[in-house]
């Protein structure tokens, strides 16, 4: 039958009793599976390799949530070598069969739902609420990528030349490596593999290490869809032992990458060399980082951008890509947002995620503890300290990692901080003289992902829609919180290349188009 049409799908509501007791349930189940061997699944097969990696969660390490099997070069030959050869039928299968697939991955993962965020609380210390929306995300995706694909999928006629029938279709352009982040690690990764794998292509799939538990989770959902055993590799490994040897492997068409700029340019300068036997030009999609800015008027609804700005600096530990880092305040509203933003971020509980009484807890790992707190310093030699606070010590005494909440103030652009992506909960305010200057100001850096303005002014609105440039601009409203197809996510300039994420361009990157004509 025809499917219905495209709907974002509602994550549980926790103010309601029964949803609410249904997810302390979820995390009680999955903890009595913790501990255990995470195989690689290589061409539908379960491989044990010698190298492993313990995945520990963030609010208290000592407790191992699984223990994770390595790639290293050879098994990744193993993958792109099954991959390649599961490609030639797969390309074949009709468009509209390949996207029943991703359809049954979404029932199984709206089937789990609290399962699936659970695990994300545990091993990356997500709030229940951004644990949901994150398998919420990634049920859109693919419910979203199978309707695009029945959409592209049937040839069709170009012109109307009499004696002449021309026809223009797709094909997946072959084996795809995904190299997924760990930030948002069921949606994004399903989202490139979901478009990989509905476009035709076969994918080699590398979670971030420090989400790969989560990461299993694919296994488990093209394993309930019964996609057919090779076109989908799960190979979780170290960036350093097989990340350049995946990207470097001739056999590779296509490299759909999120992560941080550092990576993202590496990848791209690589993958534009050829090797031998190589027999197509590499395509790369890279997502990559942001400095975003939210821009408060003099006239803003200071209820609503205090909130905002609260929740998109600091709402998962200001570890999305989305986050705002930087507050741009018009000088007239300085003192009153300011106050304002002191109050409220002193207001909110810190503490562990797996309590969703906590509005902030640990960063994702040791190294990124390590990272935030290099930046704090430089923060706080370059301003001044508006809002500091610390997690209660009997949380930081189970050596979770826990950096400060962190809002300095008096920075201009040309401080590092300003300019460099901290990936974690350490706010900028800067100040601006009036809004044409703030719009200035937000524009300042390489990165053009997302941004935000608060203003009742529709003149100012329309002046942000077209000076400031980013990927993703929302008016009144929070950087974050992307939502498939309604808000196609992605950037430009150091953010990215590719089309958008969740829209309708999304699967063409994946697929060489073919016109064939006949003389009739
Ligand atoms: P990262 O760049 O450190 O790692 C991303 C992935 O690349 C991981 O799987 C990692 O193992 C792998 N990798 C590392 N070295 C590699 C190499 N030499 N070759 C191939 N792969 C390699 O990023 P992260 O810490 O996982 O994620 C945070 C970053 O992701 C931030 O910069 C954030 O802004 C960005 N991000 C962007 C978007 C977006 O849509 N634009 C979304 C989420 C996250």
């Amino acid at each position: 039958g025809e499917l219905e049409p495209f709907n974002n799908f509602p994550p549980s509501d926790f103010t309601i009793k029964e949803e609410r007791d249904a997810f302390p349930e979820s995390m009680s189940k999955i903890r009595k599976d913790f501990g255990q061997r995470y195989p690689l699944y290589i061409g539908g097969q379960e491989i044990i390799t010698d190298d492993t990696l313990d995945s520990y969660n963030p609010a208290d390490p000592s407790e191992i949530i699984g223990t994770v099997c390595q790639a290293g070069v050879a098994e990744v030959d193993k993958a792109v070598a099954v991959a390649k050869d599961a490609y030639l039928d797969w390309r074949n299968v009709e468009p509209r069969e390949r996207a029943q697939y991703l359809l049954k991955a979404a029932q199984y993962c709206k089937d789990n739902i609290n399962d699936l965020s659970a695990m994300q609380v545990l091993e990356v210390g997500k709030q229940w609420d951004q644990a949901q929306g994150d398998v919420a995300e990634a049920i859109d995706f693919l419910e979203y990528y199978a309707r695009e694909m029945i959409r592209l999928g049937d040839p069709k006629r170009m012109g109307n030349s009499p004696g002449e029938y021309s026809q223009y279709f797709y094909q997946g352009k072959g084996v795809a490596a995904v190299i997924a982040p760990w930030n948002f690690p069921l949606a994004i990764s399903v989202g490139m593999v979901s478009a990989a794998i509905v476009s035709g292509c076969s994918v080699v799939y590398k979670p971030a290490g420090i989400s790969s538990a989560v990461g299993y989770g694919l296994v488990e959902m093209f394993k309930a869809a019964g996609l057919p055993d090779g076109v989908f590799n799960y190979t979780p490994g170290r960036g350093s032992v097989m990340g350049d040897h995946l990207v470097d492997h001739p056999d590779v068409s296509v490299i759909a990458f999120t992560g941080s700029m550092e990576v993202g340019l590496r990848i791209q300068e690589r993958a534009a060399k050829v090797h031998p036997g190589q027999q197509h030009c590499k395509k790369v999609i890279a997502e990559m980082g942001g400095k975003n800015g939210i821009i408060i008027d003099d006239d803003a609804d200071l209820d609503e951008a205090v909130l905002g700005v609260l929740y998109a600096a600091f709402g998962f530990q200001g570890q999305k890509c989305s986050a705002c880092s930087r507050v741009i305040v018009v000088d007239s509203i300085y003192d009153r947002f300011t106050h304002r933003l002191k109050e409220a971020a002193e207001s909110v509980k810190l503490g562990p995620a797996e309590d969703p009484s906590n509005y902030m807890g640990p960063v994702v790992d040791k190294a990124a503890c390590q990272n935030v707190l290099n930046y704090c310093k430089i923060a706080e030699e370059e301003g001044k300290v508006l809002v500091k606070r610390e997690a209660p010590l009997e949380y930081r005494e189970k050596s979770g990692c826990y950096t400060p909440m962190l809002i300095v103030e008096g920075i201009t652009r040309d401080h590092r901080i300003a300019q460099e992506e901290v990936f974690g909960p350490v706010l900028s305010v800067m100040r601006a003289k009036d809004f044409k200057e703030a719009i200035d100001i937000a524009n300042s850096t390489r990165f053009a992902l997302t941004g935000a303005v608060y203003s009742r002014s529709p003149k100012h609105l329309d002046l942000a829609t077209r000076e400031f440039r980013v990927g993703n601009l929302y008016l009144n409203k929070p950087s974050v919180g992307a939502l498939v197809e309604r808000h196609a996510f992605g950037g430009f300039k150091m953010s990215g290349v590719g089309s958008k994420a969740g829209g309708p361009d999304y699967l063409l990157q994946f697929m060489d188009p073919r016109l064939v004509c006949e003389n009739t």
